[in-house]
Parts: C-alpha cells; structure tokens; sequence
C-alpha cells in the first residue's frame, strides 16, 4: 500500500523517491492548481548510502505549497549520457542539484547538456560546493543555471519553490541567487533555520531510502570550534533537534536495525550532557546497529568515559580529528583542542573500552615540514588506534585557511577537491610522499590485512614512519602507487619489498609476520599459495592437520557451513613470544550461506607432535568444494 500523508499539510504535495520506491500522493480532492514538478538529485562519488540532503530538502518543502517533488540519486561513475536521459525521463519543471566537492564537474557538465536540451527547465544549486561562489563567473560559463542557493539549503529552497510554483513575480529571496531578466539578483544573507524540529523527518514520514543498510542521520547542525580548514568553522551556532525529535527518530532507525548509522554531527559531544543522555539512550534501544560518530575525545568527561566503558563491541565508532601534533601549527589553524586530554582521553577509549577509534590526521598545514608529519604520524600510532586517516588538507572556497592561502604561501589546485600542492615547509615531492604513506596504511593498517607487517616494520626500522616511508618509496619505484591492485598483488609487493629492502636477518620474520596477515584476511588455496610460504609439511605435521580438519568438520556437521583450510609452517615467534622453533599453522575458513568467511587459526609446535605411526600414512585431505 502507499502511504499518503496528512492532506491538510500537503495539499499540492506528490513525492516519488526513486530508490525506495516509495510514492506519495495527494488526496485528488485537495489539488487546487497544477503543480509545479521538481526533481531532487545528485552524484554521489560511491551510492553505498542516500543522500541525507535531498530527504531532509524534500520533507521541509513537502509540508509547504511547493508542488510535487520527486528524489533520484546517480554516481559519478556512470556514464552522463544515461544520467541526463533518467533526468529528462522526469520531465520535472524544476531540478535541483546537491553540489560537493566530489561532484561539481561532472554536475556542472550535466546541467549544459539540459540547458541545450531544454532552455526553460529551471536548474537550482545548492551544497557547500556552490555556497560560496566570489563571482559571477559560473553564471556566465553555465548559463543553464537559474538559481543558486546559499548555505543550509531548506527555507530558501522552499521559498523559491514557492515562489515559483504559486507563480509570484520574481523578486529577491533571501539566500537565493537568481537569474532574472539577464541580470543576477542577488537575496540577503539570513540566519539559518532557528527551530530544526521545524523539518519534519525524512525517517519517520518515510522520505529516506534505508534499504541499503547504511544512513547518515544528524542530531545538530553547526560546530562550536573554527578550525581554518573547514566549513564548519563557518556556521560555529550549534543548533540541535530536540530531545523529543531526536529520540523519536534513533527509536526509528534502531528498531528498523538499519545496520549502520553514521552521524555526521559535526562534533556530536559539543555539549558533554546531551551526548552522554544520547549514548544512554542509543545502548538501552540498540538491538544490532553500528553507530559512528565525530567526537571531539577532548570533550569526553570521566562520567561519559565511566559509561562507554559499558558499551559492547562493535557498537560504537568514533572519530577523532587529531589533525596535527605540532602546537604552533595547531594554533595556527584555530584548533583548539588541548592535545594532552585529548591524548588521554583516547588512551583510555583505546585501552578501557570496545570502541572502534578511527583517528585523522592532515598534511600539508601551516608549518608543518615532512619530517614532523612523519613524527606525527609516530605519534599517533603509538597509541594504537584501529585506524589512521591522512589527508593533505584542501583549501575549500570559503574556508579561512584559502582566505590566508596567500598570506600562508599555500599553493593549491584551483579545481576540486582544492588539494595543497605545496607549502612553504612542504613541496610537491613531500606531499605526495605523505600520500602515498597514506595508501599504504590504508592497504595494511587500516584495511586490518598487515597489521603484523607493519609491526615488524616498525622494529626494524626504529619508527613505524619510517619504516612506512621506506616502504612508500619501494612502491614508488616500481610504479605501484599507480594503479589499483588486487589483494594478492599487495601481498606479493609486499613481500618483494621485504626481499629487497629489509637485511637478511630480519627477513625471515617479517615475511611470517606478513604470511599470517595474508593467511588470516584471504582465504588461500593450498595448491595456488605463494612461494613466500613454507607449505612442504612433514607427514606427521600432515596428519595433526588431518585431525584437526576433521575434528572440525564434525563439530560443524548439519549446520550448511563449508570448510576449507591451509596449512604452513613458520619459524620465528611473531605472537605469544614464544621461543623460535618449527610450528605449523592451519587456517580454517568456514563460509556458510549469506555470511562473512569466518578465519580461525590452530597453532602446534612440531617438536611436541608424536611420531608417525606407519598406519597413519594415509591420503591427504581435500578443502570442501
Ligand atoms: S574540523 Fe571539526 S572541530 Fe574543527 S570546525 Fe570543523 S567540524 Fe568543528
């Protein structure tokens, strides 16, 4: 069935959202004049979640006299030809466009194309991309465009659209750009929307498509700090849904158990009671979602800390910019957040709770040479955080760190994404080093498939950056930072780095270290398995194996779930400090139907395994197929 919404609220309202397939539609008796058709829409870099903008746009301008809205979301990777057919398969009067840093080019490419098919189409702007335009220039390169909106986009989009629909005569809106009689009129600035609550939710009235497992969902808008890098710094009145809405709302998602929710709350523990009161609240009502969340860990005080320690694993994500841990260059940016508490604060999510803690870090900012990047990288990752994130930092339009480019000696592409190409203290080649360091850890660290690698990296090179620069500057060399390469392609450079880069002596432990990281992430197929593993068992060691396979095929008997296994020997102790001796090591990999593999790891020192029994000689055992 349909669900149609309250008829008082929404007489001239219609909206199809295109991904959930859900239609709204107004009582027939109810319309009184034809209505205006716009289509929401944007370009997502990846669709792995909907848009968070176009519900929300959507839900604001449905409650109002803005005729009939429709949603449809596309990517950047296909191909223009079949976005702009979907777009023109609308026959909308009106489309509006969410424009991000990902997404401007090929927006602004779209938009000539159905300015060249339909001239009267009206095309609206808005996002964080377009909110602050200096010039007039895009209006002379895409003449397509009709309006652009600034900042947060509900009240002006609706206002336009009312405007529009309710065929008034053209006049200035406040926060809209409009083209108008070949001039550009130009509204005023205006605060923000005062009341967020005044939003009805896209959750409840069922705007928002959760059927992909994965939303984005904010409680506030704004953030307290201004940091110089970001827009943020921009909007530093936090304004926050109620209580009520908010708690309505999580109910929703959580008992819908959309599997994840990311909040994008700009830093959601701005106010520590609030967010205390929310934890609380998510870990009473959750039954099985991932929640992820931007915090500011020096804001955690020791109540809110007392409780995360309760929260179970794989609950809760947070990420904390650290952004710099030079104290010059932090006050350089505005950042003020205290780096000791911060420290500790995550410190003791890292060491007392379950907390998933993703940590971010950003190149290229003022004062900042390569070598204290690499120290700051240290830094960092003597804390052990699940996951590293590096980023050159980009001069977006608008931000304050771009006002002071020129004052600051930055240089930096003038297209999206504003990438810093070089600052006094770094230049291009450092850059793009810290870049590749970057991939790196996200191919190791981050992705969880070498952990044990870098560790042994960092031993043998004093310094985990500097054992990742030796290791960026090898892949460098052979060109490998290129192109995307397959898991298996990671791991054979990788063991050809250890070949060539590391000294005899350690190489032997490293290269386990790296055998257990491929053997427990990727499932490997005895007969296929790289020659950097040592796969020639004796026949007792292949009998302690054939025990263990069929100890656990038993265990697993009935239960729909497919067993295959490998098994190798290694020499040197990489976990449990254990002595060097022989050991072999079998990995199980259990599948069953619709599941992630499973990945156990048996371990026995081959000194203590019995002596082989002629009878025991039996034919080796085979994964099942
Ligand atoms: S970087 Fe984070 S803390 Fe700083 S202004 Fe932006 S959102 Fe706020």
């Amino acid at each position: 069935m349909l669900p149609q919404i309250d008829s008082d609220q929404h007489d001239l309202f219609y909206i199809v959202h295109e991904i959930s397939g859900i239609y709204f539609k107004p009582l027939p008796q109810s319309v009184k004049l034809p209505a205006m058709r716009t289509l929401l829409t944007t370009l997502h870099s990846k669709y792995i979640h909907p848009s968070l903008a176009l519900p929300y746009l959507a839900s604001f301008c449905s409650a109002k006299k803005c005729g009939e809205l429709s949603i449809t979301e596309f990517t950047t990777h296909e191909p223009r030809e079949n976005i702009i057919a979907e777009i023109m398969r609308h026959q909308a009067d009106v489309i509006a466009f969410s424009v991000y840093i990902w997404n401007r080019t090929a927006t602004l490419d779209v938009i000539d194309a159905l300015f060249a098919i339909n001239p009267q189409q009206r095309i609206v702007l808005g996002g964080p991309e377009v909110s602050f335009e200096q010039d007039d220039q895009i209006w002379q390169d895409h003449p397509g465009i009709t309006a652009i909106i600034r900042g947060e986009g509900e009240q002006p989009l609706h206002d336009l659209l009312q405007q529009w629909q309710t065929q008034q005569e053209i006049g200035p809106i406040n926060r809209v750009s409009q083209r108008h009689n070949k001039q550009i009129l130009h509204g005023n600035d205006s605060a923000p929307l005062a009341d967020l609550d005044t939003i009805p939710s896209p959750f409840t009235n069922g705007l928002m498509d959760c059927s992909r497992g994965f939303v984005y969902y904010e409680t506030s808008r704004g953030c307290p700090y201004r940091c110089a890098f970001c827009m943020s710094a921009l909007d530093d009145q936090v304004r926050s849904f109620s209580q009520e809405r908010i708690e309505r709302d999580l109910l929703w998602l959580l008992n819908n158990e959309v599997a994840k929710i990311k909040l994008v709350d700009r830093t959601f523990n701005y106010n520590p009671k609030r967010a205390l009161k929310l934890f609380k609240f998510i870990l009473k009502h959750n039954r099985s979602s991932h929640i992820h969340f931007e915090i500011g860990a020096h804001l955690l005080n020791e109540e809110t800390l007392a409780f995360l320690e309760q929260v179970p694993e794989d609950m809760f994500q947070f990420e904390v910019g650290v952004q710099s841990v030079l104290p010059a260059t932090l006050e350089r940016i505005q950042r003020n957040a205290p780096l000791e508490l911060l420290e500790t604060n995550v410190r003791f999510l890292l060491n007392r709770t379950k907390i998933h803690l993703h940590l971010d870090l950003i190149a290229g900012l003022p004062g900042e040479t390569f070598a204290q990047m690499l120290s700051g990288i240290d830094h960092v990752m003597n804390m052990n955080p699940q996951h590293l994130q590096i980023e050159t930092v980009k001069l977006l339009p608008g931000a304050p760190l771009r006002l002071q480019a020129d004052e600051l000696g930055l240089k930096f592409d003038p297209n999206p994404p504003y990438r810093t190409l070089r600052t006094p203290d770094m230049d291009f080649t450092d850059l793009e080093r810290v870049r590749g360091i970057s991939r790196l850890l996200d191919i190791t660290w981050n992705s969880n498939r070498g952990k044990r690698f870098i560790v042994q990296l960092k031993q043998h090179y004093g310094t985990m950056a500097k054992g990742l620069a030796a290791l960026e500057n090898f892949w460098q060399q052979q060109g490998l930072l290129r192109f995307p390469l397959s898991q298996k392609e990671i791991y054979e450079n990788l063991a050809l780095f250890i070949q060539y880069a590391i000294p005899a002596q350690f190489q032997e432990m490293t290269t386990e270290a790296l055998c257990r990281d491929y053997a427990l992430s990727e499932r490997i197929i005895p007969t296929k398995a790289p020659s950097f593993f040592n796969v020639d068992l004796t026949e007792t060691e292949q009998l302690w194996v054939k025990q263990n396979v069929t100890e656990k095929r038993e265990e697993i008997k009935g239960q729909g779930i497919k067993l295959q296994f490998f098994a190798a020997w290694f020499h040197c102790s990489t976990n449990n400090n254990l002595p060097q001796s022989r050991r072999v090591h079998l990995f199980l990999y259990l599948t069953a139907t619709a599941k992630k593999m499973c990945t156990s790891e048996r371990i026995i020192n081959s000194a203590e395994l019995p002596s082989l029994n002629a009878a025991d000689k039996r034919k080796p055992l085979q994964s099942d197929q």
